[in-house]
């Protein structure tokens, strides 16, 4: 079979998204690559795919054993033959994957990094044929990211090992120092590369000032997100327990998930949260590599994340089906002062701890926003949205603003007449005419800038140039002392070309009714009560079968049924999501759930 047909036919997806179609014909070609797709992107297909159009097995490695069997479940759904060794199995078990294994019958292995680097998996592995080598999360090598794992380094030994076996890695980590770092460290050969568009278009982002956090979380899930699941993000593992436990007092099938949960309890969680409908966790960052449950309606965040990358990652796990999502969260200043405290008192070296301020100003520049988010959002990966994406709240709901042209003008000035090489702190002084050590040492106490600013608070300025920061104008010097300087974009403003306008106070508080949910979702009225029986079926079927509601079927399948209620074999097949096997083991039973009377 080609690749168009096993995705038609094993997947029931009539075309490939994007940039699949390209990778998976790489990987066929037997070339190396690296891969970099946004969560919801849909990289698992581009690995397995080749992995049976090419002969052999293929390997992927992957570093969240607690997911395989999941993962393994939703293939064996789609009629591929597929298996996992990790720990979790015991020895008669194993053997039978390996026997398998041997006998070529099997089309995708999953393996965690330490299993696979053990001397009898190695062996094993050099008397099969192998399809492809799949390292996912490949990000895991980076000895900087925040999910470093040391088995990671070992992988490069595959190069050698399996020489004419094609590698992909894959991760959905943008930043430009991770994609070099892992094309190095895993010792990939001339990779094709592949960067995927980072938007989320379904997406909406939210941002608003926190009055009181809980009646504003409460009026967002009452009013749109009843029944829905999603992730409600705290810093705090205390706060995590206390804010789960309130959700449950009132109504909402709320769990924690913090790393100081015994492993049993967090598992048991995640496993609710995966396999039951409109299951909400409560979690520290802890929880959420690999969890790909497409169905996420929603990832609420009660305090600031550490950087804007932190943010992307976590709110990119709502609306992985692409069906509308919402990404809201709540920000005061007493976050940032928090926040700042951990930086102070952590252990990391200065230049570390200057960044991750750096990076915490970048993040409150993005909360204080009154332009469109997408846009800034999408500039961190390096990307360009040229229109204001229509689907965040500053999009939807424009707030006031006030024109601060001026005011900006006078914060480029000083950036530039202080030599570009200063922080904020020091150029809010120097606007606010501050007299200090450095400022008559370095003659900026002459400068026609000095004390410019008197008209505005510190608070005021400090403001203004996270705003020039996160719309582009300024540029933070990261690797070095975190100083300022001017990008292209400034010079339009400094010369009067164009101006600039601010939020006049904090972003609104969430929840008033305006905010109603996104119309793709909604189904007429009839249609809703067949998705809700469709949805009933599909849940009594998971749970005989002993795998998530999502592996039977995803929502957004089943929504698609609800609205054109197929009355054949034909017509059902041709709706995304149902592919050979699922017709025939489904087929039946749904069309009769269509037919029946309500
Ligand atoms: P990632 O691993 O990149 O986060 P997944 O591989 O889990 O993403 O895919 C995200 C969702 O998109 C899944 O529900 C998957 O079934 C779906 N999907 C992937 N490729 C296609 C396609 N070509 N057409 C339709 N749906 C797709
Ligand atoms: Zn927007």
């Amino acid at each position: 079979m080609s690749a168009i047909e096993v995705l038609q036919r094993v997947y029931g997806y009539s075309e490939f998204r994007g940039e699949q179609a390209a990778i998976v014909d790489a990987a066929i070609a037997g070339r190396d690559a690296l891969v970099l797709m946004p969560t919801g992107g849909g990289k698992s297909v581009c690995y397995q795919i080749p992995s049976l159009v090419r002969p052999g097995v293929g390997v992927v490695v992957s570093p969240l054993i607690a997911l395989m069997s999941d993962q393994v479940a939703a293939l064996r759904q789609l009629g591929v033959r597929a298996a996992y060794l990790n720990s979790t199995l015991d020895y008669q078990e194993a053997s039978d994957v390996e026997a398998q294994l041997r006998a070529g019958q099997l089309d995708l292995l999953y393996l965690a990094p330490e299993r696979l680097l053990m001397p009898r998996t190695l062996e094993l592995l050099a008397e099969l044929r192998l399809a492809l080598i799949a390292i996912d999360e490949a990000h895991c090598v980076s000895q900087w990211g925040h999910d470093f794992r040391p088995e990671y380094l070992g992988l490069a030994t595959l190069a050698d090992r399996f020489p004419g076996v094609p590698r992909m890695a894959l991760t959905a980590t943008a930043d430009v120092p991770t994609r070099d770092e892992i094309t190095q460290r895993l010792a990939l050969h001339d990779p094709q590369r592949f960067v995927a568009s980072f938007d989320r278009p379904n997406i909406r982002y939210r941002v608003s000032e926190r009055a009181n956090a809980k009646q504003q979380l409460l009026r967002f899930l009452q009013k749109e997100h009843p029944g829905d699941a999603g992730v409600v993000y705290c810093l705090s593992r205390k706060k995590v327990e206390a804010t789960a436990e309130w959700l449950r007092d009132e109504g909402f099938d709320a769990v924690p998930y913090h790393a100081g949960l015994g492993a049993e309890r967090r598992a048991a969680n995640q496993s609710r949260f995966l396999r039951e409908d409109g299951v909400v966790v409560v979690a520290t960052i802890a929880f959420g590599m690999g969890i790909d449950k497409p169905d996420v309606r929603f990832v609420a965040h009660l305090d600031l994340p550490g950087s804007v990358e932190a943010y992307y990652q976590e709110t990119g796990r709502a609306g992985r089906d692409g069906e509308p999502a919402d990404a809201w969260m709540l920000y005061g200043l007493g976050d940032v002062v928090q926040r700042r405290q951990m930086i102070d008192s952590g252990e990391a070296e200065d230049g570390r701890k200057r960044i991750e301020r750096s990076k915490l100003d970048a993040m409150l520049g993005y909360c204080e926003l009154d332009t469109c988010r997408r846009q800034p959002l999408l500039r961190y990966f390096g990307e360009t949205l040229e229109q204001a994406c229509g689907n965040c709240d500053n999009c939807l709901w424009p707030p006031d603003t006030d024109d601060a042209t001026q005011s900006a003008r006078q914060a480029l000035s000083a950036v530039y007449r202080t030599g570009q090489r200063f922080g904020v702190s020091y150029l809010v002084d120097h606007l606010l005419g501050k007299r200090d050590e450095r400022a008559s040492r370095f003659g900026h106490d002459q400068l026609s800038t000095f004390g410019i600013g008197q008209e505005l608070t510190a608070d005021r300025w400090r403001r203004l140039f996270r705003q020039l920061i996160a719309r582009g104008h300024l540029d933070v010097d990261v690797g070095g002392f975190g100083g300022l300087h001017l990008t292209k974009s400034a010079r339009g403003l400094l010369k009067g070309e164009q101006s600039i306008r601010v939020r006049r106070k904090a972003a609104a508080p969430a929840g008033s009714s305006r905010r109603a949910r996104a119309p793709q979702a909604s189904l007429a009225p009839g249609d809703e009560a067949l998705f809700e029986r469709l949805r009933a079926w599909r849940k009594d079927e998971a749970d005989e079968q002993g795998v998530p509601a999502y592996v039977v079927f995803h929502d957004a399948t089943l929504r698609d049924i609800a609205r054109e209620k197929p009355a054949d074999d034909a017509s059902l097949a041709a709706i995304s999501g149902v592919s050979a096997k699922r017709l025939e083991r489904y087929g039946a039973a749904i069309l009769e759930l269509i037919a029946a009377p309500a």
